[in-house]
């Protein structure tokens, strides 16, 4: 499904302010800390100026898709009234369930983010000990097209940037496991940072992501 599918029950009017490709101009918006575009209610904008599902979280996209339902509703009873001269009904409470209590729904921005920490973490625990050279040029290979193709946009400019920072430092390392484990660890900490949340010690990600913890919980 293409990205303006999945957008076809918002309004149109919803961001009367936007025209494509111009996501970022509008005075409504702005650029959070982390330079990302943000409307007021913390939806995320994709490239052609549509709410990005991908790169919201799932509260904000909930209020945004409410309002598109009280938008309609309202724009529904004003055609009625005008219509008909009856009073308008009132838009009966919302009780579908919430998008992200199923899990059969799209996946907001940190499902999605789970999800890929799992296998990028997982791509390290089963890295080889000593790469070849031709393994270490296809994991290259790869975290550049993965830092392109990542769906939330946003995340992705910000992790590539991160990869391409000019004194080389957050270069992906790849000689063995133990420092691309290591490198996966600051680079998801990066964003951990970015986002207000606890850094994890790196000393401990193979315990996490590979051999278990030591007091045997995974056992
Ligand atoms: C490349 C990438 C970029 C992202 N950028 C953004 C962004 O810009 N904005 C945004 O809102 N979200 C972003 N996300 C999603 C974000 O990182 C989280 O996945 C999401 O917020 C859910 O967080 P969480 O607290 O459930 O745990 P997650 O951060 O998803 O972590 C999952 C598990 O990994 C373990 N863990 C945590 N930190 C580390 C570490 N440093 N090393 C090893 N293991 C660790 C913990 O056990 C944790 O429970 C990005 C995700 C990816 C993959």
């Amino acid at each position: 499904m293409s990205a303006s599918e999945s957008q076809h029950s918002l309004p149109k009017n919803l961001f009367p302010h936007h025209t494509p490709a111009a996501a970022s101009s509008s005075t409504e918006e702005s650029k959070d800390a982390n330079g990302m575009t943000k409307l007021p209610n913390g939806v995320i904008l994709d490239k052609d100026g549509k709410p990005c599902r991908l790169c919201t979280s799932a509260a904000s996209w909930r209020n945004l898709t409410k309002q598109a339902k009280t938008q309609t509703a309202a724009s529904t009873a004003t055609a009625t009234a005008a219509a008909t001269t009856t009073t308008a009904p009132k838009p009966t409470p919302d009780s579908t369930p919430l998008p992200q209590s199923r899990d059969d729904c799209p996946p907001d921005v940190e499902a999605l983010g789970r999800s890929t920490w799992t296998f990028l973490h997982s791509l390290t625990a089963s890295y080889p000990v000593k790469a070849t050279q031709e393994q270490q040029g296809e994991m290259r290979t790869f975290l550049k097209i993965f830092s392109r193709l990542y769906p939330c946009w946003v995340c992705a400019d910000d992790f590539r940037t991160w990869m391409a920072e000019p004194n080389g430092r957050n270069e992906p390392r790849l000689a063995g496991r133990a420092d691309f484990g290591t490198w996966m660890c600051e680079a998801h900490n990066e964003v951990n940072r970015k986002l207000g949340k606890k850094e994890f010690d790196c000393r401990l990600w193979e315990e996490r992501w590979r051999t278990g913890w030591k007091d045997g919980r995974c056992d």
